[in-house]
């Protein structure tokens, strides 16, 4: 079997890193990104590491170790704009990206060697495609597994680049504290020190017996581990299939005007849904239940994904216009499957019309007072009486 090319991909500092990219006057200052809501910081720049301040760490005692700090919310919409940004370029060198945290992904470029080049260069293209497109390092570790290769990303932080070759494998094993593979936590670690032991090859020592009885049903994982094999594979992100959203009525009713406003407020909540979650859906799922419990479902797939409120809200329309309703309803209920990723500057890039782009503007801006001022802030002018 060939082996592998596995690469984890971890940006640096990443909240803290796009404040200094947004406001040069940050940039080289101990930046501390946290939220008043949880009172615990969630990214430092390393500046701000320099002075022991991490992330999950309270702002009170980051404020002590570093009084000097500059203490900024957290903008959680751009970080996902900047996320889906990644993600676009990463996705640009294989499809298969399996994005396991807002700033990290994996990435399985084997076979891409004749098409792209080395693992090694296809590594130094991307963070190079990241710097120049978007403004930020980020940390690539190159190896024949996840396992491996995560390790890898986080040696030569920030900024790093670590390749670690099928044949080198055995002796990084054999220089790897124990306490760089996940699973083995501080107390695992002490116990195992106790024994002599101090890294992944060490492990491999100890009789398996011994190993399952110390670690129980990862025994077997971590002795994989030790041996520098690790099978998971990289799998491109599972997503939800569809987004729902229904609602019984209070009271039964037919009006057609009443439905289309009904749908208009939902296909505004599945929109603001998928835009958050950076999702575009192509089937619009309608459903309607009469009096007497009688489910109708309708579906109309767009030619196009979309996260943009009117366009959900004009299929929607539609197909409620192809339902003959004979009785009153007692619920309505507005889906959207078929969901793929979007990233926010995909439209941009892809061309689509500029009516579109606008809609999404809109719809984004309106997120967005939502999200700072609540739900309720905003209305849809047909909407201005409606209450839900
Ligand atoms: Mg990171």
């Amino acid at each position: 079997m060939t082996s592998r090319v596995i690469l984890h991909i971890d940006m640096d500092a990443f909240y803290a890193s796009i404040e200094a990219m947004d406001d040069p006057a940050l940039r080289g200052k101990p930046v501390i990104v946290g939220g008043s809501v949880r009172g615990v910081v969630s990214a430092a720049s390393y500046e701000a590491r320099a002075f022991g301040v991490h992330s999950a760490m309270p702002i009170a005692i980051a404020r002590k170790k570093c009084p000097h700090g500059i203490f900024l919310p957290v903008r959680m919409n751009r970080y996902l704009e900047v996320s889906g940004q990644v993600m676009h370029i990463l996705a640009s060198y294989t499809p298969l990206v399996e994005q396991v945290s807002i700033d990290e992904a994996y990435l399985d470029t084997t076979g891409c060697e004749r098409l792209k080049g080395k693992p090694l260069t296809i590594a130094q293209e991307i963070k190079k495609h990241i710097r120049q497109e978007i403004g930020l390092t980020c940390s690539i570790g190159v190896a024949p597994n996840k396992f491996l290769a995560k390790i890898a990303s986080e040696l030569e932080k920030p900024d790093g680049l670590t390749v670690i070759e099928p044949d080198g494998v055995a002796s990084f094993l054999a220089a790897l504290p124990l306490s760089k593979i996940s699973g083995v936590g501080k107390k695992t670690q002490e116990r195992l020190n106790k024994l002599g032991l101090e890294t992944a090859t060490d492990i491999l020592k100890l009789p398996e017996k011994l190993v399952s009885s110390m670690f129980g049903k990862h025994g077997a994982r971590l002795l994989s581990l030790a041996r520098g094999v690790d099978e998971d594979e990289v799998v491109p992100h599972r997503q939800a299939k569809s987004l729902s959203v229904e609602r019984t009525f209070s009271q039964d009713t037919m009006d057609p005007e009443a439905l289309r406003k009904w749908l208009l407020f939902q296909a505004e909540e599945l929109g603001h849904r998928l835009r958050r979650h950076s999702l575009r859906g192509k089937t619009v799922i309608l459903k309607l239940k009469d009096q007497e419990f009688k489910v109708h479902t309708r579906r109309h797939t767009l030619s196009y994904s979309t996260s943009v409120t009117s366009t959900i809200y004009a299929a929607a329309v539609l197909l409620l216009n192809s339902v003959r309703i004979s009785k009153p309803l007692r619920l309505i209920g507005l889906g959207i499957s078929n969901l793929e990723g979007s990233d926010p500057q995909l439209h941009l890039w892809e061309k689509t019309d500029e009516q579109v782009s606008r809609q999404d503007e809109v719809d984004r801006a309106v997120d967005t007072l939502k999200e700072r001022y609540g739900r309720d802030i905003i209305r849809r002018g047909s909407l201005v009486d409606f209450k839900p």
